[in-house]
């Protein structure tokens, strides 16, 4: 038996999520990708078997929160479709707000819709003139008396148009840099909320990803997610909770290529015997199963430091290092996964091909691979500093 870092709970929940993978999302993925359709019989899998539930504890709803089971189950699904994969990374996103800030009532209300399925979430960052740059947002939340008015306009949001509720971020104080900003809970009925068109895109393509607007949009006072002016502080550290996820999505993509490889060169003959036993060949798989096993342990380990309650530079640090290198490694992996099926890897009969599409937005977005990289050589600054001096 090879170690295996998971309990032998976890591994149970594992081996469920795997075989559901395999059999019932494996089949429908190239048809997925085909279609461009949001693969709503997905999402209602997930509800049937509580793929959810490892995003709230009991009391909300789920089985009992647990950042690791969910990053693995993310892996599980990806391997097969990075498109199903995602959709159970941004309900994490979604319920990370709720979790991180979140009233008792808040909770109540929003986490268990978001535990069984029944309601999926959108996380709503980013603007035209925003991304990278987040701070730099232009969307307003005036208040007046019991509520809040929206307006501005949110662009390349993932489930846009399937969510029912949408995490939004506004500036409530424009002049006040990153504390002007506050977040804000908004359900998909509220009046002056409205989804533009979904994106044609290069990869995970079942993903909607779209604009979404608001217009005069009024939502009550109570709908404001922690402090006024707590905004961005709240959205950096859900997103150092939730890169991790984007990580698990690429992991799984690059495991699921290399295994796919695998097969391929097993059975494929050159020269009078299978590729595999080309040593060129042989070694391209070695680096990929390796890049594999060590994007693996930053995730894990990034998964327990959350469950932990890590918090802070430390998290940031490696939640950043964890997303950086399990994204290259998704699209170092996947191109060389095509390379081993020479021509046939190029082809849409093969899955290898859509892996290598999906893997590239994995190195964009929840922060681009450069703003990682800023933001692990910031923390590595700090840490000398701290230090003094060389210390490790
Ligand atoms: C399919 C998809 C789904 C998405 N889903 C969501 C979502 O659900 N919610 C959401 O809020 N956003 C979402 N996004 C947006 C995504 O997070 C942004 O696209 C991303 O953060 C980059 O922002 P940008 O596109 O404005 O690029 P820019 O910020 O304009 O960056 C352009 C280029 O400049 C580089 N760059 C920018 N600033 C610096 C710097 N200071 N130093 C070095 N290089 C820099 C970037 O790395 C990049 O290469 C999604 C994007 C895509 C493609």
């Amino acid at each position: 038996m090879p170690h295996d870092p998971l309990t032998a709970e976890q591994r149970e929940i594992r081996d469920l999520v795997r075989t559901l993978a395999r059999e019932r999302i494996a089949p429908r993925a190239a048809e997925i990708d085909r279609s461009a359709e949001f693969p709503w019989d997905v999402v209602e899998l997930f509800r049937e078997h509580g793929i959810f539930s490892t995003l709230a504890d009991e009391e909300h709803g789920g089985i009992g929160a647990s950042a690791l089971m969910t990053l693995v189950s993310v892996e599980e699904i990806s391997k097969v479709c990075a498109t199903s994969g995602l959709i159970l990374a941004v309900q994490e996103l979604g319920a990370l707000a709720f979790k991180l800030a979140g009233a008792d009532e808040q909770k109540r209300a929003y986490l268990p819709r978001l535990a069984s399925g029944e309601a999926l979430a959108a996380y709503a960052l980013t603007e035209p003139g925003s991304g990278s740059d987040a701070a730099a947002m232009r969307s307003e939340a005036r208040r007046d008396g019991d509520e809040y008015v929206l307006d501005g306009a949110k662009r390349f949001i993932t489930n846009a148009g399937v969510a029912q509720v949408y995490i939004v971020f506004a500036q409530t104080d424009l002049g006040a840099g990153h504390d002007g900003i506050s977040a804000f809970v908004v359900e998909s009925s509220a009046p002056g909320l409205e989804v533009g068109r979904s994106e044609p895109k290069m990869g995970i393509k079942g993903s909607r990803t779209g604009e979404v607007f608001f217009n005069r949009c009024r939502v009550p006072a109570s709908n404001r997610l922690g402090e006024e002016g707590g905004g961005f502080r709240l959205a950096m550290r859900i997103l150092d909770r939730s890169r991790p996820g984007i990580a698990a999505q690429a992991l799984g993509l690059a495991q699921g290529a290399t295994d796919f490889a695998l097969e391929y060169a097993r059975s494929r003959e050159t020269m009078g015997e299978p590729i595999v036993k080309h040593q060129l060949v042989a070694g391209m798989l070695a680096d990929m199963e390796t890049r594999c096993e060590a994007a693996r342990g930053l995730l894990y380990r990034c998964g327990q430091m959350i469950d932990a309650g890590v918090e802070g530079p430390e998290l940031t640090k490696l939640s950043a290092i964890t997303k950086l290198f399990c994204t290259d490694t998704a699209m170092a992996v996947t191109t060389d996964a095509v390379q081993v099926l020479g021509g046939y890897g190029y082809m849409q009969e093969y899955p290898v091909e859509r892996m290598m599409r999906d893997a590239k937005v994995t190195q964009i977005y929840e922060g681009t691979n450069q703003i990682q990289r800023l933001v692990i050589a910031r923390e590595m600054l700090r840490e000398s500093r701290a230090l003094g001096g060389p210390g490790r």
